[in-house]
């Protein structure tokens, strides 16, 4: 896919969002938040839901949460226009309640879609409830920092995750905005290892977690035009 066909198949996926009536989100949203950022990017942030900032606006992380994980991307020299940020849900649960399960699975087949359109090399998930969707099992406390292999079923067909705290517990807890900082210092040197890993399915990851990476055919690879990060662009301290 080209960029430009990337840019329209995530307006394509945006256009059904705003206009969806899957779950009772839709009754109490102002606006649906699809997600924003580059269609040529290697790395994908997911989020919870949207606030009431980002209910307003239709743009996720927008508010507080979202000042705080701009200030993070450009420690690392990066900003949000060279990532592709999103949310499990894409309306914004009533009172900032937790996303009910059968919200997150109405709303699953649009996040699937842009990891497909995406094919990101790196997903963070910020938070227990992305952490759940690509990282079943695992808890925040124990993986946050670390990186492993998601399952392709999500969408994102060769990609490690990688957890991270929620910008909002670090809001609520000073202590965590240290944590979030020192694991998002290692983000560029997870997105050259996930290169890597895409290059080189079967040597670069720990045993265990081979099976959960197909392996790379040249239709795996991005194409041409599909933007990396530069490597001495990585943003490293
Ligand atoms: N919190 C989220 O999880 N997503 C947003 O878009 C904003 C705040």
């Amino acid at each position: 896919m080209t960029s430009d066909q990337r840019a329209a198949a995530l307006e394509a996926i945006a256009a059904e969002v705003r206009v969806c009536d899957r779950c009772r989100l839709a009754r109490t949203r102002t606006k649906a938040v699809p997600g924003e950022g580059s269609p040529d990017t290697e790395v994908v942030f997911v989020g919870e839901g949207p606030g009431q900032n980002e209910d307003r606006q239709g743009r996720p992380f927008v508010g507080a949460a979202g000042s705080l994980l701009e200030e993070l991307l450009r420690m690392i020299g990066w900003s949000r226009h060279d990532v592709f940020i999103t949310n499990v849900v894409k309306c914004r649960p009533p009172d900032n309640r937790d996303p009910e399960p059968d919200e997150m699975a109405a709303c699953a087949p649009f996040l699937r879609r842009q990891l497909e359109v995406l094919d990101p090399a790196v997903v963070v998930t910020l938070g227990r409830f992305s952490l759940q969707t690509f990282m079943p099992g695992d808890r925040i406390s124990r993986v946050h920092g670390t990186e492993r292999a998601i399952d392709p079923a999500t969408g994102a067909r060769a990609a490690v995750g990688y957890a991270m705290y929620h910008p909002a517990a670090a809001l609520r807890q000073g202590a965590l905005k240290e944590t979030m900082q020192r694991d998002m210092a290692v983000l560029p040197e997870v997105l050259i290892r996930a290169r890597a890993t895409r290059r080189r399915p079967t040597e670069a990851l720990p045993a265990a977690t081979q099976p959960a990476l197909p392996t790379a055919t040249a239709a795996d690879q991005p194409e041409d035009d599909q933007m990396t990060i530069p490597e001495d662009q990585i943003g490293l301290f």
